[in-house]
């Protein structure tokens, strides 16, 4: 079979018998894909490891396996490495490229994420708002993986309301006269709320304008991105009460 030649961002990495590495890559061309790059764990093989490291943009070529067998990287070249100012950015990055590995299925293109993946690379290679980008990244991940969130009516009668609650598992707003639909229910005020909506709806690009939300704001939306995301993970442990647990 042909190869396929792709853009693609190197999510994680695993050491493969002697020589070799696993990647698992989020390609621009064919979605998510994890295959073997051989021989690059010699001496002297020609390919740098920022090449095959976690958070590289890279080219190469992808040899799509239809059984069970290893998919095969191959010709792999350095684009671009999104080198992180601080270690706060880092941990920003390294988590964005976790969730995307574990929320993502193998082989469904995605054109959206791999371009909000690359631009939230530049940005956090740039920018002094790591916390920020992260949760702008996770509203808006959640939105192109169809999850939600709806921020504007109720996500069970679609009706308006003056108040409303929030659910991970329906992945929006619900009214009063639907919260029994989801006994995990959580509040959320309306000041959050409109927060939520202008961070999804910015361009992750321009995310770098927000100097400051405060603290408190910030740990409510993460957290009501984690309860809907954690809601899809099939994970049990609740991970999201420390996200170092993904890492
Ligand atoms: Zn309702």
């Amino acid at each position: 079979m042909a190869p396929i030649k792709t853009k693609a961002i190197v999510l994680k990495k695993h050491n493969f018998r002697e020589t070799s590495v696993i990647l698992s890559l989020y390609t621009e061309e064919t979605g998510k894909i994890k295959g073997v790059l051989k021989g690059v764990r010699i001496e002297k093989s020609k390919i740098p490891p920022l090449t095959f490291t976690p958070g590289a943009l890279i080219s190469a070529s992808i040899y799509i396996k239809r059984t069970s067998e290893l998919n095969l990287i191959s010709s792999p070249s350095i684009l671009k490495f999104y080198e992180m100012p601080c270690k706060k950015n880092l941990m920003a990055w390294r988590l964005i490229l976790n969730l995307v590995d574990l929320f993502t299925p193998e082989k469904e293109i995605d054109r959206d994420i791999f371009h909000l993946l690359k631009n939230t690379g530049e940005v956090l290679s740039k920018c002094s708002n790591s916390e920020i980008i992260l949760i702008a990244f996770k509203l808006k991940f959640i939105k192109i993986l169809g999850y939600g969130i709806e921020l504007s009516r109720c996500v069970v009668c679609r009706n308006k309301s003056h108040t409303y609650l929030f659910s991970g598992k329906l992945g929006g707003l619900i009214c009063n006269n639907c919260k029994s639909r989801d006994i995990k229910r959580v509040n959320i005020s309306k000041r959050v709320i409109n927060i939520m909506k202008q961070l999804e709806k910015m361009e992750i690009k321009r995310c770098p304008v927000i100097k400051s939300i405060p603290v408190d704001i910030m740990h409510k939306i993460n957290f009501y991105s984690n309860i809907t995301l954690n809601y899809h993970s099939g994970i049990d442990k609740i991970w999201w009460t420390d996200e170092k647990n993904i890492l």
